[in-house]
C-alpha cells in the first residue's frame, strides 16, 4: 500500500533545532530570556500592546476568563460547536457554559443566539473562531458584556476591518499544540491590550507571585501555567517561519477546493466573505445528508488516509449532559453540523498527490464504488 497521510504534521527543522540546543546549552530552562522575547515577538506579529505564553490553550483560557471576572455560579456564553476546552475552562472557575447556536455557513457562535442567551448572570462572552474562521466579535462587543477569544484555532485569521484575530484588545487565547499553526509542542498564549490583565495573567500562571516580590511571596492564588524556555525557543523559531507555513496552509486549502468541487452535496469550508480573511486550521467538511460519517471515517484508513470526526457537539457529550441535563434538538444547526463534519488530512507540506488521492479516494467511497 501506498504511505499513509497524516492528519496533521508539524514543520519542524533546524532553525527549532538549533534553538533548542542554544537553550539547553544555557542552563537556563524556565523563567530565562526565551520567554520574554517569544511573547514580545508574538504580540508584534499580531500589533497588540502584550502577550503572555502559557502552558497550554487550555491553561490560557483558564487564566483569560478569570482576569475578566468570571468566577463562581456566573454564566459564560459560548459555543457547542468547539473543541471541549472552552467549555471545560469555564468549568474550572464552577461557572456555567450556556450555550448558543451556530451560524450554518461560518459555524461561529451565532451574534442573535448570543445576544438571546445572555442574561443577568452572564458574566463574559466566550467567542471560538472556529476552524480558524473569524467569529463576528464586532457584532459580540455591542452586547457591552467582558469579551474572552478562543483563538486556539486562529493564528494568522483577519477580521473585516483588517485588525488580525487576537488583535481587538479583549483576552485571546491561542494554542500551540502539535497540529496548531505555530507549535511548541504544548503551549499557548494569552494576548491583550490591559496592561493590568497581563499582569494578573502573569502572576497567576506562576502560582500567584507578584512580579516584584521574591520566590516566597504570593499575595494571590496561582497555578503552574508557565511555559518552559524550552518551549518558547521553539515558538520563535517557529514565528519566523509563520508567514511560509500560513501559505502552505492556505495553498493546501486551494488544491481540496479545486479537487473536491465535482463531489455532489459535499459542503466545503465557507470562503473569506465581507473582508474576513481564515487562518487555516484543518480542512473540515460536512458530508451529504445520509452518509455514514462514522463509518466513512474506517473506510478512508483502509485506504490509508487519516481523517477524524471534528467536532461533536459539547452538549450532547454524557459529562455534559450529566452536568446540565441537555438533550438533543437543543442546538440543532450545530447538531447537524458536528453530525457531518469530518477532518482531512491537511498540513503546510501536504503535496497536490496527497490532496488527489484524498479527493478521489473519498469521492468514491460518496459515490458507493470501491477506492
Ligand atoms: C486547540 C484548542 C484549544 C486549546 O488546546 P490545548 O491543547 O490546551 O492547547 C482550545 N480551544 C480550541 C477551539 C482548540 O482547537
Amino acid at each position: 500500500m501506498t504511505d499513509a497521510i497524516p492528519l496533521a504534521r508539524p514543520v519542524i527543522g533546524r532553525a527549532e533545532e538549533e534553538r533548542v540546543l542554544d537553550v539547553l546549552r544555557s542552563g537556563q530552562l524556565s523563567l530565562g530570556p526565551q520567554l520574554p522575547a517569544f511573547e514580545r515577538a508574538f504580540a508584534a506579529r499580531l500589533k497588540v500592546p502584550h502577550a503572555s505564553a502559557v502552558s497550554s490553550g487550555t491553561a490560557g483560557l483558564h487564566l483569560a476568563l478569570r482576569a475578566v471576572g468570571v468566577s463562581d455560579g456566573a454564566e459564560v456564553v459560548t459555543s457547542p460547536f468547539s473543541f471541549v476546552a472552552s467549555a471545560n475552562a469555564v468549568l474550572y472557575e464552577r461557572a456555567r457554559p450556556v450555550f448558543a447556536d451556530i451560524d450554518p455557513v461560518t459555524l461561529n457562535i451565532d451574534p442573535d443566539a448570543a445576544a438571546a442567551a445572555a442574561g443577568e448572570r452572564t458574566a463574559a462572552l466566550l467567542p471560538v473562531h472556529i476552524f480558524g474562521y473569524p467569529a463576528d466579535v464586532p457584532a459580540l462587543e455591542r452586547l457591552g458584556r467582558p469579551i474572552v477569544e478562543d483563538a486556539c484555532e486562529a493564528l494568522g485569521a483577519v477580521h473585516p476591518d483588517g485588525v488580525a484575530v487576537g488583535g481587538r484588545g479583549h483576552p485571546a487565547v491561542f494554542g500551540f499544540y502539535a497540529n496548531k499553526q505555530l507549535t511548541t509542542g504544548e503551549g499557548g498564549m494569552v494576548t491583550v491590550a490591559d496592561e493590568s490583565i497581563k499582569q494578573r495573567i502573569d502572576s497567576e500562571r506562576n502560582q500567584g507571585r507578584a512580579s516584584d516580590m521574591g520566590w516566597l511571596d504570593h499575595d494571590r492564588l496561582g497555578f503552574n501555567y508557565r511555559l518552559s524556555d524550552i518551549a518558547c525557543a521553539i515558538g520563535l523559531a517557529q514565528l519566523a517561519r509563520l508567514e511560509a507555513m500560513l501559505a502552505g496552509r492556505r495553498r493546501v486549502a486551494e488544491l481540496y477546493r479545486e479537487a473536491l468541487a465535482g463531489i455532489e452535496g459535499l459542503e466545503l469550508p465557507c470562503p473569506d466573505e465581507g473582508g474576513r480573511r481564515r487562518g487555516w486550521f484543518v480542512f473540515v467538511v460536512q458530508l451529504p445528508r445520509g452518509i455514514d460519517r462514522d463509518a466513512t471515517v474506517p473506510a478512508l484508513a483502509q485506504h490509508g488516509i487519516q481523517s477524524k470526526p471534528y467536532l461533536p457537539a459539547i452538549h450532547l457529550m454524557s459529562f455534559y449532559r450529566g452536568l446540565f441535563g441537555h438533550r438533543e434538538g437543543e442546538f440543532p444547526v450545530c447538531e447537524d453540523i458536528a453530525a457531518r463534519s469530518i477532518a482531512l488530512p491537511f498540513f503546510p507540506e501536504m503535496s497536490e498527490g496527497q490532496v488527489e488521492r484524498v479527493a478521489h479516494t473519498l469521492g468514491r467511497l460518496l459515490r458507493g464504488e470501491q477506492p
